[in-house]
């Protein structure tokens, strides 16, 4: 098979521009399974050109122990599709959950990825018996314990419980699955006989968590089974009351959807009510922040005035300014430090208004001698 084709090689606004064209309208759907998996590299090429030719758009990651996907596709071909997983043993009857909110634009390509793990962890498997998971909870059996006094525990990284979350529920401060899990034991020690509940996106992290838990002497520990975003399609279902307030940070050209009108968190600039998840648009930058709309007016979508100078460059100054920067930190994707941002805002604005720039570099010859285009 000739493999090199097996893979997208268009830029992401020729991708953008295809999609908007497209008048089928798409649904967003995730799966995950934790199964043995044979010779992955094959089945990795194999699910590309068939899925592919079912205009599956995504990003799936494979591995021996299983299989963790998030994709969109053709609404039409949600049979087909639904039939070219069954046809594998390992994938038949695995469930997935459709996205509540979409307008079909959460993914502009195909990624099949083989990887060591199908979460990146960062756990060692063979410490703990990770088949030993939680019980498995619907919407409305997690309702009622949360009802009768579990403690509810939020498994995701702090960005993503920014905008949502489970009232009441322990969110912790880490932005790492990792740091999240040795948080969470180090916080509950003294709760390990209490009744705890996890929940996370789509409930592959919880698999994870809650074996991690029980084998550090957890004893009874249950998770939301299908994540947050089962919740939301269940509740709508039942007509059951949503203990989930706010969005769902969901990992995809959409950010977030929304599950209820509530609004949890401040823009990180202004201090205003509101929930817009979003990244700076300055391409080196690209950390995560609530923004409310006016302040992405006046930072022009960036999280700085610094960002905001750089992105209102002419494009090929732009491109000059970025050669041989590396593009985002490698050490964290979201801005955690509202008050260091505001601070840095603050200084920021006052240098610019004395200077007239925040970056110097940009007088030099190098820059000059660029033709505006
Ligand atoms: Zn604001
Ligand atoms: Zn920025």
């Amino acid at each position: 098979m000739d493999t090199h084709r097996l893979r997208n090689l268009h830029r992401p606004d020729v991708l953008r521009a295809r999609l908007e064209r497209e008048s089928a309208s798409r649904t967003t759907l995730s799966f995950y399974r934790y199964v043995r998996l044979k010779d992955v590299e094959a089945l990795r090429h194999e699910l590309y050109s068939e899925w592919e030719s079912l205009g599956v758009l995504g990003r799936i990651y494979l591995s021996q122990e299983g299989i963790n996907a998030q994709v969109s596709l053709p609404t039409e071909n949600l049979e087909a599709f639904r039939t070219n997983l069954d046809r594998r043993d390992p994938f038949c009857d695995v469930p997935w959950k459709i996205a509540v909110e979409d307008d079909g634009k959460s993914f502009l390509k195909l990624a099949i990825k083989v990887k060591k793990k199908i979460v990146a962890d960062g756990l060692a498997d063979d410490a703990f018996d990770v088949t030993n998971v939680g019980a498995h909870l619907d919407a409305k059996t997690f309702n009622q314990k949360v009802e009768e006094g579990a403690l509810v525990i939020d498994m995701r990284n702090n960005y993503e419980s920014a905008i949502g979350f489970f009232e009441g529920a322990y969110l912790p401060k880490a932005d790492t699955f990792r740091g999240a899990i040795e948080e969470v034991t180090e916080v509950m020690r003294e709760k390990k006989n209490a009744e705890v509940l996890l929940y996370c996106t789509g409930g592959i992290r919880c698999e994870k968590a809650s074996a991690y838990l029980k084998h550090e002497g957890f004893t009874n520990v249950g998770q939301l089974h299908g994540g947050i975003i089962d919740y939301a399609r269940q509740i709508k279902a039942l007509g059951l009351p949503s203990k989930y307030k706010g969005q769902n940070f969901v990992f995809d050209e959409r950010l977030a959807e929304r599950i209820t009108d509530d609004v949890v968190s401040a823009c990180m600039q202004c201090g205003t009510p509101s929930d817009r998840i979003t990244n700076c648009h300055e391409a080196t930058c690209n950390m995560l922040l609530v923004q409310c709309e006016a302040c992405a007016q006046k930072y022009a979508d960036c999280c700085s005035p610094s960002c905001r100078e750089i992105h209102l460059l002419p494009f090929d100054l732009q491109r000059a300014w970025r050669k041989g920067r590396s593009t985002r930190s490698t050490k964290t994707k979201a801005i955690n430090d509202t008050e260091g941002l505001r601070k840095r805002i603050r200084e920021e604005e006052e240098l610019l208004a004395l200077n007239g720039s925040l970056h110097p570099e940009l007088s030099d010859v190098t820059f000059k001698v660029i033709p505006a285009s």
